[in-house]
């Protein structure tokens, strides 16, 4: 018991300092890009990460957090705080376990086909609720890799802004993880060029309103590139322990 909490009580200490170095480093990117630090949206990415940690960030001032398995995000739903606080589902999903977030989430950032988006909406209007989601780019075309290619892309905003319970909010990336600083800036670029284009069009159901890319390794890149929202895990709660209970 004794170690346990004196485990918490570094774990609470560095994430106080880390929200702290990560806020400022925000900040001093966005205003290099000509951009107030506010308009940057920080969201905590919680994998493995236990409530009562994810709680303490919440507390601090953390407004988002996202979640990248259906299964943890359910074990942990009923614990989060949040009042102050939006829930997103940020890792790869499979159409048969749409059911299990809808009215849960604020947004769905990894939408990477129609039929996974037709079940977002379907089930969306059946709970009465509009779900925001993003379109996730597999902008190094990586193979087996989640994510629509960029060739696809239009299409798929085209089809997908048909579907009546859905609001596209922006596009997500995460860049090859082995590519190197410069490459993943140029992906980066490449994402934003997109996002402006497709805000450029001016489609009905369509807001582009997120850009989000760019994670512990290299945030203030993604911001440099024009990114407007960033998920950060380890960065903010350090090496990730697995298999515990959260
Ligand atoms: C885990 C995760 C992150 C954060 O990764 P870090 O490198 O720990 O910052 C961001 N996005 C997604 C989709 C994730 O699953």
């Amino acid at each position: 018991m004794e170690k346990l909490s004196d485990d918490f009580n570094k774990r609470f200490l560095d994430l106080d300092e880390n929200y702290k170095v990560i806020k400022n480093n925000i900040a001093e990117a966005a205003i290099k890009f000509s951009r107030k630090p506010e308009d940057i949206t920080l969201l905590a990415a919680t994998k493995t990460v236990p409530i009562e940690i994810i709680n303490h960030g919440i507390n601090l001032g953390i407004e988002h957090i996202g979640e990248n398995k259906v299964q943890e995000l359910t074990e942990k739903y009923d614990s989060y705080d949040l009042s102050k606080c939006e829930l997103q589902f940020i890792g790869h999903l499979q159409t048969n376990k749409v059911k299990y977030l809808i009215g849960k989430v604020a947004m769905i950032q990894s939408v990477d086909s129609m039929k996974l988006a037709r079940e977002i909406s379907r089930l969306s209007l059946s709970h009465n609720v509009k779900t925001d989601i993003l379109i996730e780019v597999n902008i190094g075309k990586e193979p087996n890799k989640s994510g629509i290619i960029p060739e696809k892309l239009n299409d798929l905003l085209y089809e997908t802004a048909t579907l009546p319970a859905i609001n596209i909010s922006g596009l997500m990336a995460i860049p090859p993880a082995d590519a190197n600083k410069r490459d993943t800036f140029n992906y980066f670029t490449n994402m934003y060029k997109y996002f402006i284009d497709i805000s450029s069009k001016k489609l009905d159901n369509v807001n582009m309103q997120f850009l989000s890319m760019g994670m512990s390794a290299d945030y203030t890149d993604a911001i440099s590139a024009g990114s407007n929202m960033v998920r950060i895990g380890s960065a903010l709660f350090g090496p990730r322990i697995y298999n515990k209970k959260f």
